[in-house]
């Protein structure tokens, strides 16, 4: 049928042309031809009144709407488009009538078949200019939408001077198919030739030599072939023939085509030759394209070009013709024409038809890529034109483009996926797989094509991943994600997430797997390091507080909330005590946020805090900031140690070192005074007897010396009596001796002791009994009571200059309260609890001034302690002191 169309094309040679010859034939059979022609047309259409009534319909368009011939008579043909188009069509076909050279008559539309197939249409409506109807054609363009297809049909619409066609297969020769015209022609039914070959035909062949002839095509080194022989009807009769052949790939099958132009056809009346020049005026101008005859010069000469170049171009065809206006060279883009002309040169010296793409500047100086295939045109081997057909492609280069361009992009996009990527075949091999992926596998890419991605899987996986493969295969999902782990090349284990999307061939059943594979290894392991360490946390025997950026809490682990006594969500939202102001001095609040916000970690040691029920206790924190990948800080941790228990160690063992070194230096002293108390009066004993034994001393003399001997003796005696009670405290040897005593009587015989050492100092000595003396009579250790008394009276003495010393006690309910006051130098307050301990004196330098060992008060309070009860004092400096001690009244126990 396509033959018909290029037998048209045929007969718009210029009449003058000599190849172009229309011979005389019948009318009838011409419109018998044209009939067919309409019948045959691929193309559904239409030929209609000026309202779009139909009159008659042809067999595509049944077929394309799927109705009689009937039933569409009649109808207006705008039904057969969809409603929401007609508006546009309206707008774009208003001027048909009026002004038809410039209507634009092409409308495409997208249309649903009553199959419910989608199909792009495009319908072209012309006016038959003498007869005022109307041709609707609507081409079924799909498939130029699909690219493949375009560059093949181009071939069949634009070849030139062909009418029949044979298919017949390239190793067997056996005809495939024959059009009507060639059967017509050869006057066989297409049965009669079913096991037949061209040679049958072609009585100028043997099957050698056509075999010879095209061998070119079967080998590759010639895409085409064009010859001229004779052809032999039925009837034994031969016609000339133009032969067109070229090789097919046709379901895996070689085909051989052959377009061929029947020579000898050359009948036509004027009249007949009018009128089917109208009609194929007509369909030529409805092609989207462009016919030509032209001259093989530079400027390539026009002597014929259809109005397609209107629509091509934006000029009218006048305007070519014999370069009335402009020259067809001048519109095509400099850079293409040099190539343009050596392309065609190369072919037609060849004398082969010659295909040449190149670019056209159009009167909007718009660039569009044309399609040209054409051929010399010989006489006597004379070269004295080119024909041809140029197309406008540019949308389909820019397709073409776009296409090669996604499937770069598509192609760089699968190797450089950060992803791994597979394409995997329903029986789960892998098609296609990515880079990526094999660096995750550790494999080349033809290790891993063709393999199952169940050879890389964990054993322990497989039933999961293989149960989500099925369900797809049998169509219950169509994409699934999964988390599985594969084998590397180096036996390493990796853990992997992936999502599978299935490819579905029409029919349902599975074409292929798009896989995304992703290596979360790193993360796995990370998600069992944070478990890790969340547990660390939790359990960690150091309470941990973890704060958000703005200090405040979001988390407390468990000894956190043991220890504090809060709970998590008394705490949540607060701020710990050490980010809070009010807790901790300006400077080290400052210290801290300066140290914390430089990103480094801050301690603090000994931080007073207190728990939930107000218990204080002393910690230790360290402060760390977390810094997130953007290098701001994200959290604080805070790490708290409860350090009290190791203060009160620390200043348990501060305190015992003091002591023990206080300890050393108070029994240097000691010895030091010790050595000076004994030695003073051993030394006025030594010397004092060392006198007495001078022949010529006076009695008076004599006594004086003896008295300072005893008196010195006593002084020893005492020093050398407190030194063994104070061993016999330490050695915890002192024991209660109770006696009956008279407390008057105690008093008077202090009295008697201490009354000379206060006339020689002129200090007045007083006592006072509170008790009748008959009433006096208590039981105690009156050895030790006598003791403490001697002491404290022996102190007062010593330590005042001017004034008195009184002396006594009182009873208050079940004790005896005794008191020794004296008007002397006084002791400083932080002295009062000092002077009871061993060896303390007030002032180092008085003691030399007043003597002593520092030993009494500590027995003194020993003895009370003893006795059953408490010693203090009271005492203002310069002023005086007195000391009261006190102990159990008990009478007459014996
Ligand atoms: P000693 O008197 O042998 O030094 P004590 O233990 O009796 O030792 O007294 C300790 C210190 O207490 C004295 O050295 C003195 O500094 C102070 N002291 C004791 N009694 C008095 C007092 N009545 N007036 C002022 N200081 C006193």
């Amino acid at each position: 049928m396509f033959g018909h169309i290029r037998s048209l094309f045929n007969k718009i040679r210029p009449a003058n042309s000599h190849k172009e010859v229309f011979v005389e034939q019948p009318v009838p059979e011409k419109h018998d031809m044209i009939k067919d022609f309409f019948e045959n047309s691929p193309s559904a259409m239409a030929v209609s009144n000026k309202d779009t009534t139909i009159f008659t319909v042809n067999k595509a368009f049944c077929n394309m709407f799927d109705m009689n011939r009937e039933k569409a008579i009649g109808e207006s043909w705008t039904n057969f488009i969809p409603p929401d188009q007609l508006p546009f069509l309206r707008e774009k076909f208003q001027l048909i009538f009026k002004d038809p050279a410039n209507a634009q008559t092409e409308l495409e539309y997208k249309f649903k078949t009553k199959a419910g197939e989608t199909k792009w249409l495009l319908l072209s409506v012309s006016l038959i200019p003498g007869i005022k109807k109307l041709v609707a054609t609507f081409k079924d363009i799909s498939k130029r939408k699909l690219l493949e297809e375009e560059k093949s049909r181009q071939f069949y619409i634009t070849g030139k001077s062909l009418n029949e066609i044979y298919i017949f297969d390239a190793v067997t020769l056996k005809f495939e198919y024959l059009n009507q015209s060639a059967l017509h022609n050869l006057g066989y039914t297409l049965d009669e030739l079913k096991d037949e070959t061209p040679i049958l035909i072609k009585p100028e062949f043997t099957e050698a030599s056509f075999r010879m002839l095209i061998e070119p095509l079967m080998s590759g080194s010639q895409e085409y072939l064009v010859f001229d022989t004779i052809h032999r009807r039925k009837d034994g009769s031969d016609y000339f023939v133009e032969v067109h052949l070229q090789l097919y790939l046709q379901e895996n099958k070689k085909v051989l085509f052959a377009v061929v132009n029947d020579m000898t056809e050359r009948r036509q009346s004027d009249s007949a030759l009018k009128k089917s020049h109208e009609l194929v005026e007509t369909m030529v101008n409805n092609l989207r394209g462009v016919v030509f005859r032209c001259e093989n010069d530079d400027n390539w000469t026009m002597k014929y070009i259809s109005s397609g170049i209107n629509e091509l171009s934006g000029y009218t065809a006048e305007e070519f013709i014999e370069n009335s206006t402009r020259t067809y060279s001048s519109i095509i883009e400099p850079a293409d024409r040099s190539m343009v002309a050596c392309e065609i040169k190369k072919s037609i010296s060849r004398k082969e038809p010659y295909t040449v793409e190149y670019r056209i500047r159009t009167v909007t100086g718009e660039q569009k890529w044309v399609w040209e295939r054409g051929r010399g045109v010989f006489e006597k081997d004379q070269l004295i034109a080119l024909e041809g057909f140029i197309s406008d492609i540019t949308e389909l280069k820019q397709t073409e483009e776009a296409l090669i361009k996604s499937k770069k992009e598509f192609q760089s996009y699968f190797d450089y996926s950060s992803a791994g990527l597979t394409v995997t075949a329903p029986d789960s091999t892998w098609i296609e797989v990515n880079q990526r992926l094999c660096r995750m596998l550790g494999y080349t890419k033809e290790e891993l094509t063709g393999k199952s991605w169940l050879d890389f899987s964990v054993q322990d996986d497989i039933d999961t991943n293989m149960d989500l493969f099925n369900q797809a295969l049998e169509g219950k999902i169509d994409y699934y994600e999964l988390e599985k782990r594969f084998i590397r090349k180096d036996g390493n284990v990796i853990d992997v997430s992936l999502s599978t999307v299935c490819q579905r061939n029409d029919d349902g059943t599975v074409n292929h797997f798009l896989t995304s594979l992703n290596d979360v290894t790193e993360r796995k392991k990370s998600e069992k390091l944070n478990r890790t360490l969340g547990k660390a946390i939790e359990q960690s025997p150091d309470s941990i507080v973890i704060t958000n950026a703005e200090g405040k809490i979001e988390f407390v682990n468990a000894q956190y909330i043991a220890f504090m006594q809060y709970s998590l969500e008394e705490v949540k939202g607060e701020m710990p005590h050490i980010f809070q102001k009010k807790n901790v001095s300006a400077e080290l609040y400052d210290l801290m946020w300066k140290t914390l916000h430089a990103g480094k970690v801050f301690r603090c040691e000994n931080f007073l805090n207190r728990k939930k029920d107000g218990t204080s206790f002393f910690e230790n924190i360290i402060v760390s900031p977390l810094i997130d990948t953007n290098g701001a800080i994200s959290n604080y941790i805070l790490t708290l140690k409860d350090v009290t228990e190791k203060k009160r160690i620390m200043d348990d063992l501060i305190a015992a070192k003091d002591k023990a070194e206080e300890s050393d230096r108070l029994k240097t002293a000691f010895l030091h005074n010790i050595s000076h108390e004994i030695r003073t009066p051993m030394n006025a004993i030594v010397g004092f007897s060392e006198l007495l034994d001078s022949p010529d001393i006076s009695p008076e003399r004599k006594q004086f010396f003896v008295e300072t001997i005893i008196q010195n003796s006593h002084q020893l005696l005492s020093i050398i009596n407190d030194i063994v009670s104070v061993a016999t405290i330490e050695a915890g040897q002192i024991k209660f001796n109770g006696n009956q005593i008279n407390l008057n009587q105690v008093l008077q015989f202090l009295y008697k002791q201490f009354i000379l050492q206060a006339k020689e100092k002129a200090i007045a000595l007083n006592y006072r009994a509170s008790l009748p003396d008959t009433e006096a009579n208590v039981t105690t250790d009156g050895t030790k009571l006598t003791e403490i008394l001697t002491n404290l009276i022996g102190n007062a003495l010593k330590f005042t200059k001017y004034g008195s010393v009184t002396y006594g006690y009182n009873v208050t309910n079940d004790f005896l309260e005794f008191y020794v006051e004296d008007t002397g130098i006084g002791i400083p307050a932080e002295m009062y609890d000092e002077i009871f301990k061993r060896f303390r004196q007030v002032e180092t330098s008085s003691t030399r001034k007043f003597g002593g060992s520092g030993l009494g008060l500590s027995i003194s309070k020993a003895y009370v302690e003893l006795l059953g009860g408490k010693i203090w004092l009271t005492s203002r400096q310069n002023k005086g002191s007195t000391f009261r001690f006190t102990i159990p009244l008990i009478k007459n126990v014996y």
